[in-house]
């Protein structure tokens, strides 16, 4: 070995539980990014503020079935381990388990996610955070970790996550980390995998939306108005179909107050089969 040459750092690879538990450090602090794989710059980023602030850095990667309602997409939701662990890079552990090692038996204790999980995301997914929260749960619960990198691409998830934190007295602090868009604008999302060329343009109706309320909310319109400028431009987007456009509050979820300075434009909405999100904070001028 050249002296002070530094060597392609060696990521471990665990499935189970226990080779994970060994696998962690025994000092210093634990960064951890939860993924279900198919990666891009998106999860890169949430990485990269995680190898910037702690000494271990872990990611999961798993798809979780608890979080899919029969008749998504869990079989064919993209899976490639070999091709995920060349993007991540410099990373300490990975951990990829089975559905066997994750969920020996049918959990009987369940995280309930509360009222907000009953809204947007979850109106149109009632079971989704409350399988999202059970597996953030264990996973934290395993790693212990100082920092949980959670990205701002899935708004209402982070809140949630926060919530469960706080309320369960669970001691990792959770970060967020700014959306990743193409330059196009589209949020980089492992869904946009299922896109045609032509659905991709479609696409860009969502941050397009987005950008109109930010415009008209910087240049004086109120919450009431922001919202009305959000929703019609998306529902005037052609092959869009929209599942939700509006203002809430990012803590709570709940409609902006009409004297709020700020809030969170949130947006879903079908692009031929696939269903794609996206939000962006508007500051009212
Ligand atoms: P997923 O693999 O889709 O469950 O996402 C894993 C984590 O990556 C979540 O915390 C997401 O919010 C985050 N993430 C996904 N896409 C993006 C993006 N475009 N920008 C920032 N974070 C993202």
């Amino acid at each position: 070995m050249v002296e002070g040459r530094r060597l392609k750092p060696v990521t471990n690879v665990v499935s189970t539980k226990k080779e994970l538990i060994e696998a962690l450090p025994l000092t210093g602090s634990v960064g951890l990014v939860m993924t279900m794989g198919a990666l891009h710059a998106g999860h890169r980023q949430l990485v990269d503020a995680a190898r910037k602030e702690n000494e271990t850095v872990v990611v999961s990667i798993y798809v979780n079935p608890l979080q899919f309602a029969p008749g998504e997409d869990f079989d064919t939701y993209p899976r490639n381990l070999a091709q995920d662990l060349e993007l991540l890079g410099d990373v300490d552990i990975v951990f990829a388990p089975t559905d066997e090692e994750m969920y020996p038996r049918e959990p009987l204790v369940r995280v309930n996610p509360g009222e907000v999980a009953t809204r947007f995301e979850g109106k149109t997914r009632p079971t989704h955070f409350a399988g999202v929260l059970q597996v953030v749960a264990k996973v934290l619960n395993l790693v212990r970790p100082d920092r949980a990198y959670f990205g701002q691409k899935d708004a209402q998830q982070l809140a949630l996550v926060r919530t469960m934190v706080a309320d369960l007295d669970m001691r990792t602090n959770i970060v967020a980390v700014p959306i990743v868009r193409e330059e196009s604008g589209l949020a980089l999302s492992s869904r946009n995998a299922y896109l045609s060329t032509e659905e991709r343009n479609l696409a860009l109706a969502l941050v397009g939306s987005l950008r109109a309320a930010r415009e008209a909310a910087a240049a004086g319109a109120s919450p009431e108005e922001t919202e009305k400028v959000l929703s019609e431009a998306l529902e005037a987007a052609e092959g869009v179909a929209v599942d939700y456009a509006t203002i809430v509050n990012p803590d709570t979820f709940q409609r902006v107050s009409s004297n709020a300075k700020q809030g969170l434009g949130i947006v879903a909405a079908r692009v031929g089969p696939t269903r794609l999100i996206d939000n962006m904070e508007v500051t009212f001028g």
